[in-house]
């Protein structure tokens, strides 16, 4: 007789922790969450926590292997480009890809959760939730959890734990104090505010729906994603100090006047702009790395737990949900051997979670600034051509990350590339007509080598 399958302890139902949850219980292990917050489906979410996230094709494929991705087609908005928003008003669209399939899809968060909680409970698995946390026992696997109403504390002891506890993670704490633990976090000067666009009196969106919309101003920036409910969900992006930044604005007029001389048009679609701007918190946006990501073979980090990264790429649960399907390719290879799984999952995703991180510091200046250029409008034509043509050599940076599931420190090397090749190529021209072909057919097939493109 086989022996029963180990129990897998989870700690934190927020995207990542529910998803594996499915994953692990069709697999026939006996999986527990515990979460520190109350139960969403019953209780409010707090104010200004329910953004909206960008889903792409990393993360579908993970619902897909989950078979949850035809329950969700209904809760997302394909966006099938950025619509920029100039100082003036202007509006001017960029597509994201290729054709209609190359879309990102706008969801809300909190309906992403609740979806992924049900579907973890109808597999089987137990979430408790109230139950912060506080620490663990690396030696032992003694979890310490304290029930949030009553404040009791209890130990629990684990064969092996899971960390979906994002990016402030208790288990990595514990793990912080272990010797040679690596760790380097890195704060943005800019924070966050989640704010609202109403929908229109019959329900509809009062912005084109299918974009992800931005106003791009140098230093800072507001963007928009839609929901299905005709709102939108916005957010502002500004230094934390300084002269056009979240300590400046202090009253609901200076707000107000901030609002309508940089994001006039968004600002009179914003009735409770002022309302909202206060009600709402302000949040900071963090990098993390760190290594081992796992400690005597039973206690691993996954997510944002092991590899948080800024929001401008739109990966971080694209990427948390690839680590899910990563790991469990992994136990289906190996059977329950979890310091082999655990050694080789950090093997397989560190260095693309590291290079992910990386390009989403890089995006953060592109979207706030670049993407209202001219210049960088033109390019992106340039690599749209290019690849038309030299599609098994030339895919753009943007394109390898959200629409193929190529590794992120590929994406990351062959962008360096073929950011060179695409300034040879453009530096001396203005019209897409004027582009030198032949130029073109010796840079690239000199420069990129043909890329392995996962199905
Ligand atoms: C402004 C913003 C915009 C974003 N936009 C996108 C986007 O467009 N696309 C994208 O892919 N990603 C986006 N992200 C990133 C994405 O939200 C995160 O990568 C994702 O939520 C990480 O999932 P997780 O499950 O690892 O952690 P979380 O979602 O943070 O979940 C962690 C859970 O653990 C619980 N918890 C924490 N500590 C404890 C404890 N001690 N005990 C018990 N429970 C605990 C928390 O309550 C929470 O429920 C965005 C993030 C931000 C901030």
């Amino acid at each position: 007789m086989n022996p029963p399958p180990d129990k897998i302890t989870l700690i934190g139902a927020g995207l990542n922790g529910p998803l594996l949850a499915i994953l692990l219980r069709q697999r026939g292990f006996e999986v527990e969450i515990y979460e520190r917050r109350p139960d969403m489906r019953r209780v409010r979410v707090d104010a200004g926590r329910s953004i909206n996230l960008a889903l792409s094709v990393r993360g579908i494929y993970a619902l897909q292997r989950a078979g949850l991705w035809e329950r969700m087609r209904s809760i997302v908005i394909p966006m099938k480009g950025r619509m920029m928003h100039s100082p003036a008003g202007e509006l001017t669209f960029q597509p994201y890809g290729q054709n209609e399939a190359e879309v990102i899809n706008s969801i809300s968060r909190a309906e992403l959760n609740i979806a992924l909680m049900n579907a973890a409970e109808e597999q089987g698995a137990l979430i408790h939730f109230n139950r912060r946390c506080t620490g663990y026992d690396l030696t032992t696997g003694s979890l310490k959890l304290r029930e949030e109403e009553t404040r009791k504390e209890t130990a629990l002891s684990t064969d092996i734990l899971i960390a979906c506890d994002g990016s402030a993670s208790a288990i990595r704490t514990a793990m912080l104090k272990k010797n040679r633990f690596d760790f380097s976090q890195q704060h943005l000067g800019h924070g966050y505010k989640e704010l609202t666009i109403p929908a229109g009196i019959r329900g509809e969106h009062l912005l084109e729906a299918h974009a992800l919309h931005i106003w791009p101003r140098g230093n800072l920036m507001l963007i928009a994603l839609p929901n299905i409910d005709g709102t939108f969900a916005c957010i502002l992006f500004l230094p934390f100090e300084g002269a056009e930044s979240f300590a400046a604005l202090a009253s609901p007029e200076e707000v107000l006047a901030f609002f309508h001389s940089r994001f006039a048009d968004a600002a009179r679609l914003m009735p409770q702009l002022a309302e909202n701007y206060f009600a709402n918190p302000t949040g900071s946006m963090v990098t993390i790395k760190c290594a081992p990501w796992h400690a005597n073979g039973n206690a691993l980090l996954l997510g944002d737990a092991a590899h948080a990264i800024v929001p401008f790429f739109g990966q971080g649960i694209n990427c948390g949900f690839e680590d899910c399907t990563t790991l469990i390719d992994l136990i289906d290879r190996h059977g329950p051997d979890w310091p082999l799984i655990f050694n080789e999952f950090e093997s397989a995703r560190k260095a693309n979670t590291d290079a992910i991180a990386d390009m989403a510091l890089e995006n953060f200046i592109e979207m706030r600034d670049r993407v209202s250029d001219s210049r960088f409008l033109f390019r992106k034509k340039v690599e749209l051509a290019l690849e038309q043509k030299y599609p098994s050599l030339f895919v753009p940076k943007y394109a390898m990350v959200t629409f193929h599931r190529i590794p992120y420190s590929v994406a990351l090397a062959r962008g360096t590339v073929q950011e060179r090749v695409l300034a040879e190529l453009c530096d001396p021209i203005h019209r897409i007509e004027d582009l030198d072909w032949t130029k073109a057919d010796q840079l690239i097939h000199r420069n990129l080598t043909p890329l392995e493109i996962p199905q």
